[in-house]
């Protein structure tokens, strides 16, 4: 024989004998395990690690089979609609949020994007907490407003305000917890009783706390949405989003835009957070650890006016957060506030804390095994304006800490250095 296509040595049907053998992995498993296990079947070379499949399109069989495939929008045709590795990502994504089925998208905003793109109509209108991400506000007030959808902005933490913000045209609430950067908890359960009451889907921001500390679909959540450039990744170095949710909100609403408006993730790029996957929880509980020591830490220091760490006694929601995270892990995110009595020294405090650190990145990611410390005020919500800062609550003074993996003493050793040489 010659002239044979590529694989042609391999009969399809053993393939699918292979895929059937793995996607029946028994009912029941753990989040931890399903984390390393999840995914596509492997191909007929039998890798034990999951092939990054780099291709832009997908040899047909047959012109029968080819046009088959694309009417049905199944199997592989085209990477703008779905690629192994990508589908991998997905399966291990949703497997983990515990939800029927994931999609995968460039970034966490093109995740957001995807969301309101598949949901919602001109006329349509949204309420979603004012303590949420910056550029999550900005794409709401600003380029949705542009084509007719609207959104009120409430407390994240006062229902009351969320039920009075309900219009008859509701049609979506989006929440985030814990916020970025003052780590305000909502509570997910009451917040998607309230939404399905009025007839409304509930989406939740789940960057911070990854499937490792919270699963929002459980908690009542309809579309659990992440910037998978965060703790999913873990190690800074691609940006990737996802939104997760039921078979037929995946399929039959953002499955089509998806396909045409193609802000879809790139192969590489899901091949590393599909990898990243595999070490979340552990990464997870380490960074939890560490930014609980660092938070009691700072806690004791006199400069500082006040801490935000949901896993510190003194947080508002310290209980609620402790019920809705798995074994009372608080993340990676802490948040504080300088002494100063007014913005303009707040601002020079914080900026000599900054710039005396040796160890820390001075970046505006998180995600990170490496610490992060950041102004808010400069840089992620530099572009709201004053009163939106304001209403947000993030003062010249406050500076986020995206704690890592490093040892903790050597964080608060790092944070020592422009602490101890603050001039009152
Ligand atoms: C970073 C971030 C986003 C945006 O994600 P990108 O991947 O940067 O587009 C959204 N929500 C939260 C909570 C984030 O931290």
């Amino acid at each position: 024989m010659s002239g044979d296509k590529p694989n042609s040595e391999q009969p399809r049907v053993s393939d699918e004998e292979r895929r059937i053998a793995r996607a029946s992995l028994p009912e029941g498993l753990r989040t931890e395990t399903l984390a390393v296990r999840a995914a596509l079947a492997p191909s007929q070379h039998g890798e034990n690690s999951e092939a990054l499949f780099l291709t832009s399109g997908y040899l047909q069989p047959d012109a029968e089979t080819s046009a088959r495939r694309f009417a049905a929008s199944e199997d592989f045709t085209y990477s703008r609609t779905s690629n192994p590795t990508v589908r991998s990502f997905e399966a291990r994504l949703a497997a983990m949020e515990g939800t029927e089925a994931a999609v995968a998208t460039s970034t966490g905003m093109s995740a957001i994007l995807l969301l309101i793109m598949g949901l919602l109509k001109a006329g349509d209108h949204v309420v979603c907490s004012r303590s949420v991400f910056g550029s999550t506000i900005n794409l709401f007030a600003k380029e949705f407003g542009k084509f007719g959808v609207e959104t009120s902005f409430v407390s994240q933490t006062d229902l009351a305000e969320w039920r009075a913000a309900i219009k008859p045209t509701t049609k979506l609430f989006f929440a985030e917890t814990p916020t970025n950067p003052l780590t305000e908890v909502c509570d997910v359960a009451a917040l998607a009783e309230l939404a399905h009451g009025a007839g409304a889907l509930l989406a939740v921001d789940n960057s911070f706390c990854s499937p490792a500390i919270q699963q929002p679909a459980r908690l009542g959540a309809d579309v659990v949405m992440h910037s998978g450039t965060k703790y999913l990744d873990g190690q800074g170095r691609v940006m990737a989003g996802s939104l997760c949710g039921s078979e037929k909100l995946i399929k039959d609403v953002f499955g089509p835009v998806m396909r045409t408006a193609g802000m879809t993730l790139s192969p590489f790029n899901a091949w590393v957070v599909l990898k990243g996957l595999e070490t979340l929880g552990i990464r997870m509980k380490a960074h939890s650890e560490n930014a609980l020591k660092v938070a009691r830490w700072l806690e004791s220091r006199p400069e500082v006016a006040r801490v935000f760490y949901p896993g510190l006694a003194s947080h508002p929601q310290h209980e609620l957060a402790m019920r809705q995270h798995k074994d009372g892990q608080g993340g990676a995110v802490v948040s504080f506030e300088l002494r100063a009595d007014t913005p303009e020294a707040a601002k020079a405090a914080v900026f000599h804390v900054i710039d005396s650190t040796r160890v820390l990145s001075i970046a505006t990611n998180l995600g990170d095994t490496k610490s992060i410390i950041t102004h808010p005020a400069t840089t992620s919500h530099g572009r709201l304006s004053e009163a939106q800062r304001q209403a947000a609550g993030i003062g010249q003074g406050l500076i986020r800490l995206a704690v890592g993996l490093e040892h903790p003493d050597d964080i608060t050793d790092d944070l020592l250095r422009g602490l101890s040489t603050l001039n009152h």
